[in-house]
């Protein structure tokens, strides 16, 4: 079964070939415009979405060495996301399933990043998470724990009340003046500071649900005190900072992963989501793991932030079960599982 699919839910324009679990091309294009403004304006991504559309999918097919002709089913991300970006994927979709008569699947993004540690690449060993396993789901917007009882039967068990583990990265960056998105930046800077430099509150919250906005403010306050006293104070403590702030950060998150993992014994592991590229968050997960006889999954760089492949395979276990989606189907903002 050759599948292509198709992601615009944010800020990235992506199309993937892959034939039953195997990656024959991955292409992603990136839009750069949103640098200017710190964060990504979703009139210009979904504009962007609509110039790279086309090209982006046509260079899917020719990298993967396949014709239009030899699609058999189309997979795109229907939500949740921007509405604007989505409704580019969507009836992109809509018109080459309508144009090679062949039959459209619907993915979650969400399910399409849990999914992602299912792709195979020829000619390399693959390890892959055994059902049930939890999985720690942390991206641009969205922090949850889910437990995961087949390809497409998940739980979310706890979740953010506020920010995304992503969205704490990337606001604390733009406070210490960093770029967007700031995520991949704190995690470099990181490696060259003490992660007991500074110290930052963390939420006290019952049960597996996560919240990141009170860290934001709390790193905020603290800035603003420290550069009454020394203006110089942010470059000459970046590092620390950083290292300081991203320790807080995965500490949040392996508290409630291993309270979950402990309660509900399990111990098949997984991280997915644009945060789980973090190298401090990936350590970790790896050393808790030793330490507790957890097996962990981790998935490669590539298919942690949004990308097509993930949708394709979403869309390929969604197409083995029988799912179709008619014509008149209308992405959606926000989705749950
Ligand atoms: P969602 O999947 O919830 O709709 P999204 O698709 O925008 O959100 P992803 O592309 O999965 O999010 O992830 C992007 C996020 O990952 C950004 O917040 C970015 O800062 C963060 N990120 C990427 N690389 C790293 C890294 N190395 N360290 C920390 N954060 C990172
Ligand atoms: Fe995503």
């Amino acid at each position: 079964l050759v599948i292509l699919g198709i992601e615009s839910s944010c800020d990235d324009t992506s199309a993937s070939v892959i034939r039953n679990e195997y990656i024959l091309s991955n292409i992603i294009a990136n839009q750069d415009v949103h640098k200017l403004y710190g964060g990504v304006i979703p009139e210009l991504a979904s504009r962007a979405h609509q110039q790279s559309i086309i090209p982006v999918v046509d260079r899917a097919l020719s990298v993967a060495g396949v014709t239009r002709k030899e699609i058999d089913v189309v997979a795109f991300t229907r939500g949740p996301g921007l509405l604007g970006s989505l409704l580019v994927g969507t009836s992109f979709a809509k018109g080459f399933s309508l144009g090679l008569n062949i039959p459209m699947v619907e993915v979650n993004h969400l399910q399409g990043h849990v999914l992602a540690h299912f792709l195979r690449e020829e000619g390399k060993p693959m390890r892959y998470p055994a059902f049930p396993f939890l999985c720690l789901l942390v991206s641009g917007g969205n922090s949850q724990l889910v437990l995961v009882k087949d390809y497409l039967e998940m739980t979310v068990v706890g979740q953010t009340l506020d920010d995304a583990a992503g969205e704490a990265f990337d606001k604390c960056a733009k406070v210490m003046g960093l770029p967007y998105p700031g995520g991949p930046l704190i995690d470099k800077l990181a490696k060259e500071g003490n992660p007991k430099a500074f110290k930052f509150n963390k939420p006290v919250i019952q049960g597996y649900n996560y919240s990141f906005s009170g860290l934001k403010t709390s790193f905020l306050y603290f800035l603003r005190d420290a550069l009454v006293l020394n203006p110089n104070f942010i470059e000459e403590n970046q590092a620390d900072l950083c290292a300081s702030l991203q320790a807080t950060i995965i500490d949040i998150l392996m508290d409630k992963l291993i309270k979950l993992a402990k309660e509900y014994g399990v111990t098949e592991i997984a991280v997915a989501g644009g945060v789980s590229a973090n190298s401090g968050l990936r350590q970790r997960m790896i050393d808790e793991g030793a330490k507790r006889g957890w097996n962990v999954y981790i998935p490669d760089f590539r298919y942690t932030t949004d990308n097509a492949a993930m949708i394709a395979i979403a869309g390929y276990y969604s197409y083995l079960k029988g799912n179709r989606a008619s014509l008149d189907i209308a992405p959606l903002a926000r989705m749950v599982f």
